[in-house]
């Protein structure tokens, strides 16, 4: 280990150069192979003794890289893209090779306060006190996962464990909710959004309070509120359901995974008022700020109240207990940790917080000029104006195979990466646009394949 020979060195140059090639020149988009097909071209990787740093690197290089789907291309809008910017993804290797411990002060201090300034980033655009703070974590379901374990835990406090818990939260919620709900063994309550697919407070209200009548034993412990939904980017009403928390005296947590990435963005800021009462928030540097995978941000209004439920105790770890400094671990479910905020942290450093408002209010208008050229395409019906970047639409008289023959054959054509979806049941197409390097020609090329 640590010996750093010629042959090292030849191959260190080999990742540099093909890292270096693989940001410069825009990739295809590529595509799966089956398991099948892989074997034929790359068998058995796994030998005795070992293919070398040379050859490994060429098979990944020819076969394995070329089998996944390039996220960043411009062309790629299916689910939500992952469009790192290339400072973020430089720093990355750098967070590979200087062997960063992220959980401690202790140990990684430098890590720690840099992460914690791009965290207080986030959490001065969402308006939160000074007494904010968390951690960046795996992605968006296990931040959800984490905000609710710290729900429950101070829920318990205040009400008691002889309860049957339950999540309140939008119909529309994300699947993480309900994941996070069986990890917890607690029930969720999903409640009917209004009219624009938002839950709003009156339905919010109602809702928990007929449902805790009717069954005595359950008591709803949090409310969630969504601030971009993954399918249409719609945002709750976040200052109703706040009065509604703050009322029932429960938590209030937003997930914002996808969205909450425009708070950045002044064109649609105020669609966001609220999420400053909230007592959590998650938010995905990966999706829309830039960062490669993968990174949550998850922060507490009070630092303090996540502390308390996710510490972990035990003989050997008494010494991290200095209570003057701060721990990541402390604010999840995790214990060893890569810094894995970091690479986000070094491309805002580097390129500034405008360079962020500026890329996130071009998608923005992307996205408001493909809403535009589909109204005005002959065979395309908008399926609703586009909340942020994520414009939803279908096609006249197509049923759910002919969009899958169509997206399969728009990737198989290496035209664009363009998966079907659902709303109330009937099949959509959808493009998330949060790639600043996609450009309205980008979206024209697919349209005109409709
Ligand atoms: C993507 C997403 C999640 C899950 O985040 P992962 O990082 O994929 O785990 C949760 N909530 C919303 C609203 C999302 O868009």
């Amino acid at each position: 280990m640590h010996e750093f020979t010629a042959e090292v060195e030849a191959l260190a140059h080999e990742i540099l150069n093909y890292s270096l090639d693989r940001l410069r020149i825009d990739p295809p988009l590529d595509h799966p192979r089956s398991e099948a097909e892989l074997y034929a071209l790359v068998g058995q990787t796994i030998t005795g003794n070992g293919l070398g740093g040379h050859d490994a690197l060429g098979i990944f290089q020819k076969y394995l890289a070329t089998s996944c789907i390039s996220t960043d291309h411009p062309r790629y809008l299916a689910f939500i893209p992952s469009a790192p910017s290339e400072y973020a993804s430089l720093f990355d290797l750098v967070v590979a090779a200087t062997s960063l411990y992220g959980g401690s002060w202790l140990e990684g201090a430098g890590a720690v306060y840099a992460e914690n300034q791009a965290l207080r980033w986030i959490s001065d655009l969402a308006k939160f006190p000074e007494s904010a703070g968390g951690v960046f974590v795996q992605g968006g379901t296990v931040g959800n996962l984490s905000a609710l374990v710290a729900a429950r835990f101070h829920a318990k406090k205040e009400f008691g464990s002889s309860k049957r818990w339950v999540i309140a939260c939008s119909a529309d919620a994300h699947s993480s909710i309900a994941a996070a709900a069986d990890v917890m063994d607690v029930d969720t309550l999903p409640i009917k959004t209004d009219k624009d697919g938002k839950l709003i407070a009156a339905n919010a209200l109602a809702a928990i309070s007929k449902f805790e009548s009717k069954n005595p034993n359950h008591k709803v412990f949090v409310l969630v509120g969504t601030a971009g939904t993954t399918n249409l980017g719609i945002i709750d009403d976040l200052n109703g359901l706040a009065d509604v928390a703050g009322e029932l005296k429960i938590w209030f947590h937003v997930d914002g995974a996808y969205g909450l990435a425009a708070l950045a963005a002044p064109s649609v800021r105020e669609l966001f008022n609220g999420v400053e009462r909230a007592d959590s928030l998650i938010v995905d540097p990966h999706k829309w700020l830039f960062a490669p995978f993968d990174a949550c941000a998850l922060i507490y209004h009070d630092a303090a109240l996540g502390k308390a439920a996710h510490t972990q105790r035990a003989p050997y770890l008494e010494t991290l207990e200095d209570e003057s400094e701060f721990n990541p671990s402390d604010y999840a479910i995790q214990l060893t940790r890569r810094a894995r905020g970091l690479p986000f942290w070094f491309s805002l450093a580097a390129n500034g917080s405008a360079a962020y408002e500026d890329a996130i209010e071009k998608s923005l208008q992307i996205t408001r000029e493909a809403s535009e050229l589909i109204k005005a395409h002959p065979r395309l019906t908008l399926l609703c104006e586009p909340t942020l970047s994520i414009v939803a639409f279908t096609r006249d008289g197509w049923t759910l195979n002919e969009y899958q023959e169509w997206s399969d054959k728009l990737l198989a054509d290496q035209i664009g990466f363009v998966t079907p979806s659902s709303h109330e049941g009937l099949p959509i197409l959808r493009f998330a646009i949060v790639n600043p390097w996609t450009k309205i020609t980008d979206i024209q090329a697919i349209l005109a394949t409709l």
